[in-house]
């Protein structure tokens, strides 16, 4: 019983995103009154929005938004659908989001937001009605210099489009900046799809040379065939690494020699799953993890690494693609095995970036080619990557700590400097 209550202790968001910051203000040694700042979201919005279901039924949906933090710029994060959101889960992620803006220096706060209901139980027409009343509801509190909503969960480019029109018809002339992830044709931005696996292979190449090793060197395992799992595994497979294992939900592939990551990706789109993919084993989903390999990039889902597994892992390089996938106690072991960590707040926050980038282009009115966006996105992951790293170094803590201590120190420096909390 014990054990179970540790363990849901361990995976508890809440409890994962107090202990990093615990630590990383300690050792900062934050004032206590900075601490309750940063440490209490600024803004909580909780609406209850009527919407008429196809079936003429009346039905109420619960939305949510927290902005954490507007020190460094507008609030800035994902809205998600989801049946079981909490606004727990809402808060702690609208942090989150401080922090990664923070890392990679972009001049946005955090917020996170969503609607608890089922997208797979609701129409289109239900979605965009749900989506239209939300944002109405939040719509005071939104706008590109105040808060930036963005795709996640069971959210897309399509709601995008649907909240920036709502936006707009309230304030009465076209906003797209309001929103980032939305269709090229509305404002979206050049190479956002590939993003964050972009970003991901960025830090990972970094990694590579302070261990001084080489891609064709290196073996990737890669769990979550998603947006992060198979844009990583494309932009890597063409460096030279050999995506020797995937693994998805409903079983895991194997390659000795490198997988076909194209073939993979063009399969997934036919049969909609990778397995029975030609020219591949199919492995145990259970085990895949712990392949030995050079690259570890978990890119599904948190909590996936933990105390319980922890000790099989058999990687040099953790490149965290998903959010949150390893256990505060689990990162603590994995320091002890010598593995290069590389942060999701680091790691993933390419897909951020891009989302900064489609927010100046929609404020410029001008639009980027892909040739610039790439090699922007990369001088920040490279930037960002060198900050973390020698931060670590000066201050005798691992990569993760660094990466919170970097940003909490960046956001606390900008709220002195405001005098904000004087
Ligand atoms: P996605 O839904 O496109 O892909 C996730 C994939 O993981 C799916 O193919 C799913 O089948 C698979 N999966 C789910 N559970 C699994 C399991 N137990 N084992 C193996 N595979 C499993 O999502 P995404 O956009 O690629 O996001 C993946 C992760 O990266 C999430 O944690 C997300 O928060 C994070 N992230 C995404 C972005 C982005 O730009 N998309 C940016 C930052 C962080």
């Amino acid at each position: 019983m014990a054990s179970v209550m540790m363990m849901e202790q361990e995976l508890n968001p809440w409890v994962v995103a107090e202990a990093r910051f615990d630590e990383a203000a300690t050792r900062l040694g934050l004032d206590e009154g900075l601490c309750k700042v940063l440490r209490t979201p600024a803004r909580e919005i909780t609406v209850h929005i009527p919407v008429q279901l196809d079936d003429g039924r009346l039905e109420v949906f619960t939305g949510y938004r927290v902005q954490h933090s507007i020190a460094r710029g507008p609030a800035k994060g994902g809205i998600r659908f989801t049946p079981d959101l909490t606004l727990d889960e809402v808060r702690a992620l609208a942090a989150w989001m401080t922090w990664k803006c923070a890392v990679v220096n972009i001049p946005f706060g955090g917020a996170k937001g969503g609607v608890i209901c089922d997208p797979a139980l609701l129409s289109d027409a239900e979605l965009e009605r749900i989506t239209r009343r939300y944002t109405a509801e939040i719509l005071p509190f939104l706008g590109p210099e105040v808060d930036v909503a963005a795709p996640d969960m069971n959210t897309n480019e399509q709601i995008m489009a649907w909240m920036m029109d709502t936006y707009s018809m309230h304030v009465r002339h076209t906003t797209t900046a309001v929103v980032t992830g939305k269709p090229l044709d509305l404002g979206g931005s050049r190479g956002r799809p590939e993003a964050t696996g972009r970003g991901c292979m960025t830090v990972t190449l970094e990694a590579l040379k302070r261990l001084g090793l080489k891609p064709e060197q290196c073996r990737v395992v890669i769990q979550g065939f998603g947006n992060v799992g198979s844009m990583s595994a494309k932009l890597m497979a063409r460096e030279g690494f050999k995506i020797i294992a995937v693994i998805e939900i409903d079983g895991a592939i194997y390659n000795r020699n490198g997988l076909d990551i194209p073939a993979l990706i063009q399969h997934r789109k036919t049969t909609g799953s990778i397995t029975e993919f030609a020219e591949a084993e199919s492995i145990n989903p259970e085990e895949a993890m712990f392949l030995e390999c050079e690259v570890l990039l978990p890119a599904a889902k948190e909590n996936v690494i933990t105390s319980r597994n922890v000790g099989r892992i058999r990687t040099r390089v953790l490149c965290e693609g998903a959010n949150g996938p390893t256990t505060p106690v689990a990162d603590e072991i994995l320091a002890g095995q010598g593995v290069f960590v590389i942060p999701d707040i680091l790691a993933n926050a390419g897909g951020v970036t891009v989302s900064y980038f489609e927010w100046v282009q929609d404020r410029q009115g001008y639009f980027w080619n892909e040739q610039l966006v790439n090699e922007r996105l990369e001088e920040i992951m490279v930037n960002s990557f060198r900050d973390v790293v020698s931060y670590a170094e000066k201050h005798g803590v691992n990569n993760r700590i660094a990466a919170f201590m970097l940003a909490l120190d960046r956001v606390a420096f900008a709220i002195k400097l405001r005098g904000i909390y004087a």
